[in-house]
């Protein structure tokens, strides 16, 4: 049965009719009773007895109304959405899609269910008296209706219910308050109930039963008309007769101890801000409580007004339609924040005011008390007279009643911990404006005086007009557009979009106008949290909704900037703001159906939902315009983490891989079409594009990078003009030279400095392999001079400048003081690899011989680069598992004595001319040294004697030991280590030592590990087995890096 009880106010929603304040109202989406999951838009009001719903805002009389009483639990389900639980149903909604603050608005909506819940065991006694109260309960026609009601009149409403099985359930269509309805027999067995807002017209079952219906309507009417004994009497005054806040009429309730009268809206507001700040109560519920009426009509609202409203902006002032958000600004303002108040002329001297306070209170000026105690008095200072020590008593001895009940109600208010208002945001001026639309138009601008105040936007015909004739929250707005110069006609101009999909646009001509206003709005648009996100010049501000991860569920709020590249967020939760380039995303996905786009940033993903807004198309071309661009200059290309473009990088990576022996590489032209479609596909977006391997492909992807370096704007030295300083370097020495190109390098932008540094790397590689592709540094140079000088080839000073950039490579670009430690490099190419850490298992970083017979787990903290440089051709570094690690941390872990004494197999490198030329040796190893002994002799107990002093000796800091031993020793077990000694300079020696069992070899390197310093290893780690393999030569990271890259199993 649908029951549409359709009555709307013409203004906005009156919510005087209601009985108790409202707690909280709002928008949200309701599933209809038949259960489909089509969600309907509803007006959602909340008091502490009933929670109500309406068909829209402007509804006196709700489609539904639940007791509380009724409401077992309320539950948050997830996402938007939240359950209202009653015995025999169970109400679920859901916040509005657009709202704007989703998940705080639910919680709110839970938290007050829950607030009225937990006050329903109060209110256990009212509704026992609630059912003694029913004067009259039963069916009754209502015209314009198939089925009858179940109409119950209970104190002074009439409830209607579809039957009476819904009343027991406490669950019903509405209530009509009869305070001021009349009640009107008009037929035999019909009457009309009518309000101010509409008329209902019954028909009772009989002649007989209309008349008892009457009869106890009438007394209804009456009962409610007596209930406003109290208000009355308080109404005599007439300052009371309207509220003092926003000045409704008939307001009918009080802050006893902010002493003033406050209509229902209002009061709903104070009874927000706490017991501690003001305590409300109703003028007609609450008759006990009003032995202190006397003081309201002393006061009266206009006197104590003098005090709270003294000077309140004409702008600020609250009117009876004012919503609950301004209203709640302004309350806050008035009493919190004292905003409005008469300072009181002692105001900010502590000791004083007490004093003052001490004095008057013997007194009748209640009123010059309320001043001295909003300005800071302590209602709960010490006297100076141990016999009267506080106010209050002083007042009691001086028979002040009225001074005594203002003190009582103000003993536990926390003025002293005012809170400080934030430095408020306002700014007037003429701009001039479109109307709204749903896009930005151009035409039509007028002249308007704008002013941003209190997070209002508000715009007027002129300076002098009082009535605006615009006005917008800067909560309903969702995003700031700053327009690019002269677009729109005027020189500058910016836009706001709406929440309710209207954009605004504004101009001036003059820039500083303009920036002043952006500025402005921007930092009233965002959290002050956010204020970093204004700061700078950027191009678009303003919230969207985002998910991070996969979940698509539960988007949260996010507050973002765009520039350029730039993107700012504030995420939600988080206290600062974040920065990503977008240049250097790793992933951009679009989701044209879904309106959101996807950004994976250093491995994080970010969805960003549009909702289809106008808003949001501009945040996605933004985006989209600040990845890159392959025609633009270098910094304006993808790149990478270390600042190359990613077309650069993708090119030497490919080289790297599968050119460097390709005989004549660089040199050879490859096929034309396939060079222009690679290039093109490449520039068109360089991240999506995987190079394969293929016949002629290097030779392919080598001119694709050496046309990309010729053609891209501005080129690698960034420009003409820079780039002559190269050519015409002055000095003859190479020394100087070098410290020139330095200087040069220098200067470069960022981008520019890390291309030229990966171009000429590469290059460096590629001449280390000579001898197969036939590519030495003056070939290369050749090639190279005019493409990255971007010249014709006649002048070779091109050439010879790169020359001399490869030939001192490491000079130049510092390479050699790099210092990517072994720690750094596992962790990088673990992250390469994307392997995720796991427990238990040890990644190390392995520098290994030809062979593999021998390797050694760096430290975490050597450079592995400078080894890695050091290397002879038949070395490698290897980024593996350490297997040995977890048994070798469990053996240090029960060590008592960080030395080992043991007897042990040991060869050097004089005794491999002959066969089995291991012997033993006892072995010591302590905090000082590693020392052999050689064996003397075996007693006839078969003890075994040593020498006394040691064969050998090498201290502690001076050995490295690689696992294993080369084989052509032939080892008489695999258990072997090799110890390389470094003493002196000239005095390296290698120590085979041999071991009898995997658990001895595991005992001696845990040894030696706990004496070298315990953290070998990267902790984090794999299950699978995974190995990153550093190729032989000299050149820097990047080979290792891109042998790896891709190519997870391989060397
Ligand atoms: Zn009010």
């Amino acid at each position: 049965v649908y029951i549409y009880l359709g009555c709307t106010l013409s203004q906005s929603f009156n919510p005087d009719f209601h009985h108790s304040p409202v707690i909280k109202m709002g928008w949200l989406h309701k599933t209809p009773p038949q259960g489909t999951l089509v969600f309907q838009k509803r007006w959602v009001m909340l008091d502490a007895q009933y929670l109500r719903y309406f068909q829209n805002e402007k509804e006196v009389y709700s489609k539904r109304i639940i007791a509380i009483l009724s409401v077992t639990k309320v539950l948050n389900v997830g996402g938007q959405k939240f359950e209202v639980v009653t015995r025999n149903r169970t109400f679920l909604f859901r916040a509005e899609n657009n709202s704007k603050l989703l998940k705080e608005t639910i919680q709110q909506h839970c938290n007050s269910m829950e607030k009225s819940l937990m006050n329903s065991s109060d209110t256990r006694g009212q509704r026992a008296s609630r059912v003694s109260l029913i004067s009259k309960q039963g069916y009754l026609e209502m015209s314009g209706l198939r089925s009858k009601l179940y109409v119950v009149i209970c104190a002074d409403s009439v409830f209607l219910y579809r039957n009476a099985e819904e009343h027991s359930q406490g669950v019903g269509i509405t209530s009509i308050e009869m305070n001021l309805g009349t009640v009107k027999g008009t037929d035999k067995r019909s009457f009309n109930l009518t309000t101010i807002y509409r008329t209902f017209s019954f028909v009772a079952e009989s002649e007989q039963q209309r008349e008892q219906w009457v009869e106890v309507l009438q007394a209804c009417v009456s009962h409610s008309l007596s209930s406003n004994a109290v208000a009355q009497k308080i109404w005599s005054e007439e300052a009371n007769q309207r509220c003092a806040d926003c000045g409704a009429p008939h307001p009918d309730w009080a802050s006893v101890n902010l002493c003033v009268v406050l209509c229902k809206c209002c009061a709903g507001v104070h009874r927000g801000l706490g017991q501690s700040v003001s305590k409300v109560r109703s003028l007609k519920m609450d008759e006990n409580a009003w032995t202190e009426n006397q003081l309201f009509l002393l006061l009266g609202n206009d006197k104590v007004n003098l005090f709270w409203a003294a000077n309140i902006p004409p702008s600020e002032m609250l009117c009876p339609s004012s919503d609950s958000e301004e209203r709640q600004r302004f309350v806050t303002a008035k009493y919190c924040q004292g905003k409005y108040r008469c300072y009181h002329a002692l105001f900010g001297q502590q000791e004083a005011l007490n004093k003052a306070l001490c004095n008057t209170i013997q007194t009748g000026d209640v009123l010059e008390t309320l001043s001295l105690v909003f300005c800071g008095a302590d209602v709960n200072c010490y006297t100076g007279d141990p016999e009267l020590p506080s106010p209050v008593s002083v007042a009691q001895h001086y028979g002040q009643t009225l001074q005594v009940e203002f003190l009582t109600h103000n003993h536990n208010t926390g003025r002293s911990n005012e809170t400080k208002a934030a430095l408020p945001i306002s700014h007037t001026g003429y701009l001039f404006k479109t109307a709204s639309s749903t896009r930005a138009v151009t035409e039509h601008f007028s002249r308007r005086w704008c002013s941003l105040n209190q997070g209002n936007f508000s715009y007027y015909e002129s300076e002098k007009s009082s009535s605006q004739s615009g006005q917008m929250k800067m909560s309903d707005v969702l995003c700031l557009v700053v327009n690019p110069q002269g677009k729109h006609g005027y020189g500058h101009s910016f836009e706001l979009y709406h929440d309710s999909g209207r954009v605004y646009l504004f101009g001036e001509d003059s820039p500083d106008t303009v920036r002043e206003w952006i500025k402005v709005i921007g930092k009233a648009l965002v959290p002050p949290v956010a204020e970093d996100l204004v700061g700078w010049s950027f191009e678009r501000v303003g919230r969207l909704r985002y998910t991070v991860g996969q979940s698509f569920h539960c988007p949260c709020l996010g507050w973002f900037s765009l520039g350029g590249s730039r993107l700012l967020l504030l995420l939600h939760g988080e206290d600062q703001v974040d920065n990503i380039d977008l240049r250097k995303l790793q992933e951009l996905s679009v989701e044209q159906e879904a309106g959101a786009v996807v950004l994976v940033d250093r491995g994080r993903r970010l969805r960003l939902e549009g909702d289809r807004r106008p808003d949001y198309q501009g945040w996605l071309s933004g985006i989209q315009q600040g990845l890159g661009r392959g025609d633009g200059p270098l910094d304006q290309q993808q790149l990478t983490e270390t600042e190359v473009p990613v077309i650069v990088d993708r090119c030497i990576s490919y080289i790297t891989q599968h050119g460097l022996k390709s005989e004549g590489i660089y040199r050879r032209c490859g096929v034309n079409s396939k060079i222009a479609a690679l290039l093109l596909s490449l520039r068109h977006d360089a991240r999506q594009v995987r190079l394969s391997e293929g016949v002629c492909q290097v030779d392919n992807v080598a001119n694709v990078l050496k046309r990309f370096l010729r053609e891209v704007g501005e080129g690698v030295f960034n420009g003409h003009q820079a780039s002559l300083p190269w050519l015409h370097t002055t000095s003859d020495e190479r020394r100087e030279r070098v410290s020139q190109y330095k200087a040069l390098l220098h200067s470069l932008p960022p981008v520019n400095r890390a291309t030229l540094g990966a171009v000429i790397n590469h290059l460096y590689c590629v001449q280390c392999f000579a001898d197969e592709n036939q590519m030495n540094m003056h070939n290369l140079a050749i090639v190279f001079g005019p493409t990255l000088f971007q010249t014709d080839g006649t002048d070779n000073s091109a050439g010879q400048v790169v020359e001399e950039l490869i030939q001192n490579y490491q000079d130049i670009f510092n390479v050699s003081g790099s210092a990517v430690s072994a720690e750094e490099l596992v962790c990088e190419v673990l992250r390469r690899g994307n392997i995720p850490p796991q427990q238990g298992d040890y990644w190390s970083c392995f520098l290994v011989n030809d062979n593999q017979e021998m390797e050694r787990p760096l430290h975490y903290q050597e450079r592995a680069l400078a080894i890695y440089f050091s290397l002879g051709k038949d070395c490698h570094l290897v980024v593996k598992r350490n297997c040995y690690m977890e048994a070798m941390l469990i053996y240090i872990a029960a060590m008592v004595d960080v030395s080992r004494n043991s007897m042990i197999k040991f060869s050097d490198e004089k005794g491999q001319r002959g066969k089995r030329t291991f012997s033993r040796r006892l072995c010591v190893l302590d905090g000082t040294s590693l020392r052999l002994y050689k064996e003397v002799k075996v007693t006839e107990d078969g003890r075994r004697m040593c020498s006394t002093q040691p064969e050998r000796e090498c201290q502690v800091h001076a050995l490295k030991v690689y696992y294993g031993i080369k084989k052509r020793l032939q080892p008489p077990s695999c258990w072997g280590m090799t110890v390389v000694c470094e003493q002196a300079e000239r005095d390296k020696q290698q120590w085979y030592l041999c071991c009898e069992s995997k658990n001895e070899l595991i005992k001696w390197l845990a040894t030696f590990m706990n004496l070298q310093v315990v953290s070998f290893c990267v902790t984090e780690t794999y299950s699978t087995f995974l190995t990153a393999v550093v190729k032989p030569s000299k050149f820097r990271h990047r080979a290792f890096c891109s042998c790896h890259y891709g190519n997870s199993g391989g060397q």
